[in-house]
């Protein structure tokens, strides 16, 4: 026999690589999700799996016979499916499919537990649990789990059936359930009227019947509506039951099946004796008798009894029917004779005796009745106890895991307040930048027209110079000043006066070349410095600015400003040696000798005149062009 140890050492040592699913895999594993939903194309994959499979794929000729085994453990004898089953499992942990070869057992669980081995199968799953719970996912953690329960339930242990029915039930999300939730809805509900609870009971088979609509699963559907039929019978409503005995009478023979191997045509008979339609019960009877398998359940044994017992019964039998009960008795004790069935059975022979006057022999069946009533009541307090402690412990998961949805929200909530602060000191940060830089901007420029301003002057003057001696260039200087540019002010306003300063701002920086510094000197007062540039091409372009600047016409608040003119001086290093203050002295009192002459016009610092001294004689300037062109700024 196959051991787990043994298949546990058999994957560690094949593990096989990971390769893409073979076809058959495929197959078979679409045949294992539809188990519940469609038995029949479940099967059905499983024979195509199995032949599509080649010689060399354990992995998918295992799930292919997985899928026969659970089908054949649902429909067929339970050693014909145990066979199946242990020949999957072999392939499966020859594949190293750890999770499938506990499938594997939870089938084998079943037919064990089908055949009345309760302990063996309980046996066979426990070991599986942590490992399953960790590997196994959805619908295959619920079959796990569905079948721990079982085992549970067979032998009487409702809290730990509960436990694990509650736990299945919980993890299984309806989208990835593929029908298990319908099981578990139908285990529960018979774990319940084992119990006694038969509203409830009934609750959870009227929920299972309507998800029924959308599975094609007959065997499921037949089980919940057996159930239903046991539930209406011990609840004295035997008649209500009739349309369901109809349903299931309709569906194809061999499908009407209920709790592993029962059939549940024993259950429809005794309903149908109770409800008076002793034909129908006759008939259910005699295929009950018919379908009863080679070793039936103890309680499907003892459900035939009691509906032959109702069958004699009917037919105005009592003793017969007396003799009937009487031949199961004693009822053994520890045979996985479940609570309801002892009762139904103690009920009914109680109700016998007392139709054959038997009083003393009704009283002890109905002490008996009463024992076991009372144990049914204790075995479901203790339920109810779990499934209380069991609901507490899911709140409390339930709000540990609000508290850390809602801590993640608070931290996604913190992430995103983060993001927008740092938004925002970015935004601050460049805004900061860009007020920086245009603070450095306007320290070293003009804010009207743009040029630098004569601080920047005074701090690159120097160096330019110092630079242009050093590499024996010259540095030209021109010092410009607008002409007539009160009367400006004076006709049209300061701020046209504004305007027209802007202008020459503009024109200045371009028709200059990049290496040249425009400066705002003053008022209407501008600077020029030519880097490797003679004071005579200096003059050049300053010359063709002062035309430009001629032919430049602004439109101004009450008219229009035009033909207007300035006066430049022109000096370079050369003519003009030594400092910085000397060139734009030079440069300044060429200026003021072109105003002198008529303005209009530049001079040039020609190297024979003394600086300093231009105040009190004739400047002699070396050029001195276009004198006298009109030199007052048109107005209009
Ligand atoms: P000249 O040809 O002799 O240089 O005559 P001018 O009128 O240009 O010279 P003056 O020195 O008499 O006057 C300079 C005028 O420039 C006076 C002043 O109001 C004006 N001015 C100086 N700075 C600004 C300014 O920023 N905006 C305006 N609108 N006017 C200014
Ligand atoms: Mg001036
Ligand atoms: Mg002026």
């Amino acid at each position: 026999m196959l051991t787990i140890g043994s298949l546990k050492a058999t994957m560690r040592v094949m593990l096989p690589p990971a390769t893409p699913a073979t076809a058959a895999l495929r197959v078979a594993r679409r045949g294992w999700r539809l188990q519940y939903l469609d038995s029949a194309q479940s099967l059905a994959l499983g024979e195509r799996a199995l032949a599509l499979a080649a010689n060399d794929d354990p992995l998918g000729s295992g799930w292919a016979l997985l899928v026969q085994g659970f089908y054949r453990m649902r429909h067929a004898a339970p050693a014909t499916a145990m066979e199946v089953l242990i020949a999957a499992q072999h392939r499966l942990a020859t594949a190293g499919d750890a999770g499938a070869v506990i499938l594997a057992d939870v089938g084998m669980a079943r037919c064990q537990l089908n055949s009345g081995r309760h302990r063996a199968a309980l046996a066979r799953l426990l070991p599986h649990r942590a490992e399953g719970l960790s590997l196994l996912r959805d619908q295959e953690r619920a079959m796990l789990l569905n079948g721990i329960a079982g085992c549970y339930s067979a032998l009487g242990d409702s809290a730990q059936a509960f436990a694990y029915m509650y736990e299945a039930l919980r993890d299984t999300r309806p989208a990835r359930s593929y029908g298990i939730d319908v099981v578990l809805y139908c285990n529960l509900a018979h774990e319940l009227y084992e119990l006694g609870d038969y509203e409830e009971s009934l609750r959870y088979l009227e929920e299972g019947v309507q998800r029924c609509a959308q599975l094609n699963n007959r065997r499921l559907l037949s089980t919940l509506l057996v159930n239903r039929i046991v539930c209406l019978t011990d609840l004295n409503r035997a008649a209500d039951a009739l349309p369901d005995i109809e349903r299931l009478l309709q569906q194809p023979s061999g499908e009407a099946t209920a709790r592993s191997s029962a059939t549940g045509y024993e259950s429809m008979a005794v309903a149908a004796y109770r409800a008076g339609r002793t034909v129908l019960a006759d008939t259910l009877a005699a295929r009950a008798c018919e379908l009863l398998a080679d070793e039936p359940a103890p309680d499907v044994q003892l459900e035939l009894t009691v509906a032959r017992a109702e069958q004699a019964r009917a037919r105005g039998d009592l003793t017969g029917a007396a003799a009937i009960m009487r031949q199961a008795l004693p009822l053994p004790s520890d045979s996985g004779l479940t609570l309801r069935g002892r009762c139904l059975f103690v009920q009914t022979y109680a109700d016998l005796l007392q139709a054959q006057g038997d009083s003393a022999g009704a009283l002890a069946q109905m002490r008996l009745w009463q024992q076991l009533h009372l144990e049914r009541t204790l075995r479901a307090s203790r339920a109810r106890a779990q499934a209380a402690s069991l609901q507490t412990e899911l709140m409390r998961l339930q709000r540990e895991r609000d508290a850390i949805e809602a801590r993640s929200r608070s931290a996604e909530r913190a992430r995103e307040q983060l993001a927008a602060i740092n938004q925002q000191l970015s935004q601050r940060v460049s805004e900061v930048q860009a007020l920086k830089a245009a603070l450095e901007q306007q320290t070293v420029r003009d804010f009207l027209t743009g040029l630098f301003n004569r601080r920047h002057l005074n701090d690159v003057l120097p160096s330019m110079l110092a630079l242009a001696q050093r590499n024996g260039e010259p540095l030209a200087v021109s010092i410009i000043d607008l002409d007539h540019f009160k009367l400006i002010n004076d006709r049209h306003g300061h701020v046209a006066g504004d305007r027209v300063l802007q202008g020459f701002g503009a024109l200045v920086l371009q028709s200059l070349r990049r290496s040249d510094v425009a400066c705002r000197y003053g008022g209407e007062e501008f600077c020029i410095l030519m880097p490797r540039t003679h004071a005579h091409a200096a003059r050049r372009k300053i010359d063709a600015l002062r035309r430009q600047w001629r032919a430049s016409s602004f439109e101004v608040d009450g008219g229009v400003v035009s033909g207007s003119s300035f006066s430049a001086g022109v000096a370079d290093s050369f003519t003009a040696e030594g400092s910085a203050e000397r060139l734009l002295k030079a440069a300044d009192d060429c200026a003021l000798d072109a105003k002198r002459r008529g303005r209009n016009q530049s001079v040039v610092f020609a190297a024979a005149r003394r600086i300093g001294a231009a105040a009190d004689r004739a400047p002699t300037p070396a050029f001195a062009v276009q004198p006298h062109a009109p030199d007052l700024p048109h107005h209009s």
